[in-house]
């Protein structure tokens, strides 16, 4: 099985866009309104001249998220603002130590925007900053209306909610993966289901070039019923994980392997030409029916039947998919145990 690490799926990034635009929203009417109230009642004019850039920053932030650019950017730009403009307020003095409330929030943000991987990275150089100038400010004194109380603990709330939402986001990622991974795995012997196989099948397709070659072969154990009604419903599952795994460990690094349903099988064979397909399909039926499977009342020899084609140019699937079951009837037609392709 494919493990690449998962994307978010689609909803879910509109959903986290739409809190960050909401998040953008209310940053500038927040700076806004400080600079305003810094420029009319505190005086702190460079503060509000800070306001009024770090503005100018959350709507260019705004316009980029709206913009066909990748949203990241849009993220990356109000994330700097602000902390920039958070920083800035510490260092040039006269801040209220309520400023410091805000250093948790730079803590949570880069993981909840950029993911665990990426927000963790953000989150270590954002903090070994603010605890070396919120070190160096309180010890200097340099800083007016800092207190080193306040500054501990602005550095002991960052790194808690750091910690709690590095680890929400952490485990929130391993759910979406095992989900993704249940959902595409069939639960009987791990390879490919159908839903799986057939979205790998497309991706070939659609990769496959006029000078490639995609085969797919069709696999069904023969008289399976058989099994079942003689040992039961569970001896016929350890029989299905039987062929499987046989399945799975003698094809190509870049075949793919995947349980169609009941005792069926498919095999997608990448790069290989027709004949070279049917050779391989030829390996693993020998190989079946010369790896007896150990029933309960000693080796069971089990046999498939095998139909194969090879894509046509621009064909869609299920074109494919009906070519090569047609050969596996005419397989099991003509005998069973057996492969017919072109
Ligand atoms: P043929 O050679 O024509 O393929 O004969 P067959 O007996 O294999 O016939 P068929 O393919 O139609 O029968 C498949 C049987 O597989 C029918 C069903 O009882 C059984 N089956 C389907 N899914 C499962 C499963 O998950 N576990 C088990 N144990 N049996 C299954
Ligand atoms: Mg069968
Ligand atoms: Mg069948």
């Amino acid at each position: 099985m494919h493990s690449a690490a998962p994307a978010l799926p689609s909803s879910a990034r509109r959903q986290r866009v739409a809190l960050f635009t909401g998040m953008l929203v209310v940053a500038c009417l927040l700076v806004g309104g400080f600079a305003v109230f810094d420029l009319t009642v505190t005086g702190y004019t460079h503060h509000a001249a800070a306001e009024a850039a770090a503005l100018v920053g959350f709507g260019a932030s705004l316009l980029l998220l709206r913009s066909r650019l990748p949203t990241a950017r849009a993220m990356l730009l109000a994330i700097g603002v602000a902390g920039v403009l958070f920083l800035y307020k510490i260092f040039t003095g006269r801040m209220e130590d309520a400023v410091l409330v805000w250093a948790p929030a730079f803590a949570a943000m880069p993981i909840f925007l950029f993911g665990v991987r990426g927000g963790l990275c953000w989150i270590i150089v954002y903090d070994a900053i603010l605890v070396a100038g919120l070190g160096v400010a309180a010890a200097s004194g340099a800083v007016t209306g800092l207190t080193g109380a306040a500054a501990v603990n602005a550095v002991g709330a960052t790194v808690a909610v750091a910690l709690v939402v590095y680890y929400c986001e952490f485990s929130r990622a391993e759910a979406r993966r095992h989900l993704r991974e249940a959902a595409l795995t069939d639960f009987l012997t791990g390879i490919h289901n159908r839903r799986s196989f057939e979205a790998e099948a497309e991706r070939e397709l659609a990769r496959a070039t006029r000078g490639s070659h995609l085969s797919l072969a069709l696999i069904d154990v023969d008289h399976f019923k058989r099994i079942n009604d003689r040992w039961g419903h569970d001896v016929g599952d350890a029989a299905i994980r039987h062929v499987a795994g046989l399945l799975a460990g003698n094809t190509r690094r870049f075949d793919i392997p995947g349980r169609l349903g009941g005792e069926e099988f498919g095999l997608l064979l990448v790069d290989a030409e027709p004949a070279a397909a049917a050779e391989a399909a030829e390996r693993l039926r020998r190989r079946i029916a010369e790896t007896p499977f150990p029933g309960p009342d000693g080796p069971l020899a089990l046999t498939i039947s095998v139909g194969v084609a090879a894509a046509e140019p621009g064909a869609p699937f299920h074109q494919l998919y009906a070519r090569a079951d047609r050969r596996l009837y005419c397989a099991k037609e003509g005998g069973r145990n057996r492969v017919v392709a072109e």
